[in-house]
């Protein structure tokens, strides 16, 4: 069978057996790239009931060659693909209803940035504040879909998290009130995700934490301060958003070749050019990297 992979616009020949259900075997886009012991791994996963197919490991849609000379029903074909992960998303009010710089995290802010660049934070991010002070990291992607919030405490003097108190989300919180089913799931995407959308020509920084984010975004204010939200978080289904785009890639420092590393293998498998930036520990002292420093840290020194 002709296949047409809408990821990379190629034409592949593949054979897949007469049947009914899913076939999964070796993704003709990607598999001989893989280490030799991974290349005849099953990546790739063919629908027989809806002519679409989909690979595990670099994220390639396809649909059927021959049948779709059209690009318009291509394109019909290969967004039907993408509309079956169900993405949940949270009531807008909710974030409306949050907004404010009340928070330890607001407080820090205040005592350190002038009001202008904080009400360009507050434009950009929209962050919530809690009853306890805590700060709500809206997590909003391109399409301005709210997927939820993380709520995290600060120390209002240093700026550094309360490690004692624990991290939680606005969804989390609905579910406990059964304002949200038991079932609701949050899909990830960037922090900061909805100003691609904003800013389409802009370049991007991507950083480990949101506060980082925030903060840099008032030092590098041509760019897009975009976070995972977690080392851990970074991978490919969050970066897909960043396809296009011009990224560097900012670890904190006890994350830079772990992150390089990563960095390189989604390049690989979705076709995206991010740079890794591999000299923030040329800046650091070795007491400062003890403490796991990232920029905004760096940033900071010379503020408080
Ligand atoms: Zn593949």
């Amino acid at each position: 069978m002709e296949l047409y992979c809408t990821t990379d616009k190629n034409k592949y020949e593949i054979n897949i057996p007469y049947g009914s259900g899913e076939y999964y075997t070796q993704c003709p886009a990607c598999s001989y790239l893989r280490k030799p012991q991974n290349q005849k791994k099953k990546c790739f996963g063919w629908s027989r009931d809806i002519n679409v197919g989909h690979c595990m490991h670099c994220g390639s849609s396809f649909v059927e060659y021959r049948k779709f000379d059209k690009n318009e029903k291509l394109k019909i074909k290969s967004e039907k693909f993408k509309d079956t992960q169900q993405i949940n998303t949270i009531d807008q009010k909710y974030l409306s209803l949050s907004l404010g710089l009340d928070s330890n995290f607001g407080e820090f802010l205040k005592t350190n940035f002038s009001d202008e660049k904080i009400e360009q934070v507050m434009e950009e991010y929209h962050l919530g504040m809690t009853k306890d002070k805590s700060v709500i990291y809206w997590y909003i992607d391109e399409k301005n879909r709210v997927r939820s919030g993380k709520i995290m405490q600060y120390d209002a003097k240093t700026g550094k998290r309360v490690k004692e108190s624990s991290i939680s989300w606005v969804h989390s919180e609905l579910k406990r009130k059964d304002i949200l089913p038991n079932d609701w799931q949050m899909t990830r995407c960037l922090f900061g995700e909805h100003l691609l959308a904003k800013y389409p020509n802009a370049n991007v920084c991507l950083f480990e934490g949101e506060k980082t984010a925030v903060i840099c975004s008032m030092y590098f204010p041509e760019n897009i301060c975009l976070a995972t939200g977690g080392s851990e978080m970074l991978s490919k289904s969050v970066c897909e958003a960043l396809r296009e785009r011009k990224v560097l890639v900012i670890a904190d420092c006890d994350k830079v070749i772990e992150w390089k590393q990563k960095t390189m293998e989604i390049n690989h498998s979705l076709g995206l050019n991010l740079k890794p930036y591999d000299k923030l520990n040329q800046l650091l002292t070795d007491e400062q990297k003890e403490m796991k420093w990232d920029l905004a840290d760096y940033f900071l020194m010379g503020t408080i």
